[in-house]
């Protein structure tokens, strides 16, 4: 087989963090060497995939269609194509035989229909926002970091492209910071307070965050300087995700002695106070008994090392048996309970419910998660009504693009008329149109012009969301559990928000309410049973909901979904 090798990174953003262009040759070089591959032509290209009308991505086309090669071999997948077409294409070319094998170093795709559904979806995922995710970037990220280059900029250096090292993004000392926060650390390390030396750097020294498109050009926060403190990047290390130690290329701020001295001085000094607790859950659930909303407690107790007597000591200072400080006992116990308990604020009812720690809390709703899943019959009906708006959407669509298409055309022409008439010799004396009406009319055709235009960039840009709303379905299915157990308070909260109105904790159960229980079902029979008893078995009800207009809603709520930080 023959293969061509295509190599693209474009300046836009999500770009940035993958490999830039010889970086991406050699790799595949090195790929071809391994694997014995007969490459017939390496072409490399700056340009967004999101545009038609690449020049070298045209050549390769080409070439394929010609025969001259049957293969492709790119670095990722996205690298190919970022729009419908363009992708179709290859698609295309696969179909009709003239394109065996598409291969990456992770990945060989051949052309059958598995295949072909996978460009699809990869193609037609350029969300652009999950990009920085994607596994071409962490790989990049990785290899980059084994090379002893740490790809995020850190505060103190900044990235050049560097000849020497193939043009890839390197850091280097930002001279703007480099210096001042080198002596700030120093300071630190000799003992000042951190507080103090961040103001020195700040106010006396007037140190600056550098300057990026929405924040920056400010004055290094507590925060970040704590980070900076504790991160072994400023001794030389760098690491991997996987947690692999790699001794950095870039040029170290402190010794690594210095760093360990300054982890002890931080230690001993007690790290910064936490944030208050933001507790999870606010006002989502209620009590089964008296109706109530539940709350989440924290309680802190202390077992005091003098007399063994446990108290509550969020606001005692002392223990209530024997009265000594706290701040005085021997290594006393501290307890951290988090709960959730009934509010109990109604008056007539005398409610009975006892609390539900937190740690049973979280299990039983991660066992629900756990369960979830999303029937394949109601993701196709869905998909099935989305294509069919799509497609209505697109027609109109097209009529716009043609008619704003078509004011551009007819303004750039009204245009050359009008600086004819004004530079005609029958206008010499300006009797014909003058200089004040010459400029007022060119400036509304123009105006007329550029307003068109900037919709038209707008309507190319409205991608067709089908894909990315049907993986957010799947995904919070999937993912969910996961995510629960994983993520923060905001995302465990955001969670159950999203997928059920009505949370009720009685005798220590969580019974959770689903907003659309015919959306996302339980694996178990036994709620298909209770789902198919209310006339909500998925499967079988879609003729139910087409005629409800429940389309909308189940659309909207996926859409919902996808609007939601979940998929972060
Ligand atoms: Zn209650
Ligand atoms: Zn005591």
């Amino acid at each position: 087989m023959k293969y061509i090798v295509y190599c693209r990174k474009s300046t836009e953003s999500e770009d940035r963090q993958i490999l830039s262009l010889p970086a991406q040759k050699r790799e595949l070089d090195d790929y071809a060497k391994k694997h014995n591959l007969e490459i017939v032509e390496v072409l490399q290209e700056s340009a967004s995939a999101y545009k038609l009308g690449r020049n070298k991505f045209n050549q390769m086309v080409a070439k394929i269609q010609n025969g001259q090669a049957d293969g492709m071999l790119v670095w990722a997948l996205n690298r190919i194509a970022r729009n419908a077409l363009d992708g179709g294409m290859i698609i295309h070319l696969m179909d009709t035989g003239c394109l065996k094998e598409i291969r990456t170093p992770s990945n060989i795709v051949k052309s059958d229909g598995s295949a072909k559904f996978m460009l699809q979806i990869e193609f037609a995922m350029s969300k652009k926002s999950s990009d920085d995710n994607s596994e071409s970037v962490k790989r990049g990220n990785r290899e980059k970091i084994l090379r002893g280059w740490h790809h995020r900029r850190h505060l103190g250096y900044k990235f050049v492209e560097s000849e020497k090292f193939g043009w890839e993004k390197i850091l280097v000392i930002d001279e703007e910071r480099y210096e001042l926060l080198k002596k700030a650390v120093h300071l630190v390390i000799s003992g000042k307070p951190v507080r103090n030396v961040l103001k020195t750097l700040n106010n006396d020294w007037g140190f600056r965050t550098p300057k990026t498109k929405k924040l920056g050009n400010k004055p290094l926060s507590q925060s970040n300087f704590y980070k900076i403190l504790h991160d072994e990047f400023y001794c030389g290390w760098i690491y991997t995700s996987d947690g692999q130690k790699i001794k950095g290329n870039h040029q170290p701020m402190i010794t690594e002695t210095e760093f360990d001295q300054l982890q002890v001085m931080l230690a001993d000094r007690g790290k910064p106070r936490p944030k208050t607790l933001d507790l999870p859950f606010r006002t989502l659930i209620s009590c089964g008994e008296c109706g109530c909303t539940v709350c989440m407690e924290e309680k802190y107790q202390t077992i005091c090392s003098v007399c063994k007597t446990k108290f509550a000591s969020k606001n005692n200072k002392q223990c209530i048996s024997c009265g000594t400080k706290i701040s005085k006992m021997n290594n006393p116990t501290r307890l951290h309970y988090l709960y959730a308990r009934c509010t109990k604020k109604k008056q007539d009812i005398k409610c009975g419910q006892p609390s539900l720690p937190y740690e049973d809390l979280i299990n039983q709703i991660s066992i629900h998660l756990d369960q979830l899943t999303i029937s394949p019959k109601v993701v196709s009906w869905i998909l099935n009504q989305l294509q069919k708006r799509s497609e209505s959407q697109l027609k109109i669509n097209t009529q716009s693009m043609k008619n704003l298409q078509s004011i551009v055309d007819r303004s750039q022409a009204e245009l050359e008329t009008l600086l004819k008439q004004f530079t005609s010799p029958e206008n010499a004396d300006y009797s014909l149109i003058g200089p004040d009406e010459y400029r007022n009319a060119k400036k509304q055709i123009i105006e007329k012009k550029e307003n068109a235009e900037t919709k038209l960039v707008d309507m190319k840009q409205q991608s067709d969301s089908t894909y990315e709303v049907i993986e957010s379905a799947f995904n919070f299915a999937v993912t969910a559990r996961d995510k629960f157990e994983k993520g923060d308070y905001q995302t465990k909260t955001d969670i159950i928000r999203y997928l059920g109105s009505n949370l009720v904790l009685k005798d220590r159960k969580i019974i959770i309410h689903q907003r659309y229980p015919w959306l996302f079902t339980k694996k178990v029979s036994e709620s298909l049973q209770n789902l198919r008893s209310q006339g909500l078995e998925p499967e079988r009800s879609i003729d139910l909901y087409e005629k409800n207009g429940i389309e909308d809603l189940a659309i909207s709520t996926l859409q919902g979904y996808q609007g939601s930080n979940l998929d972060g």
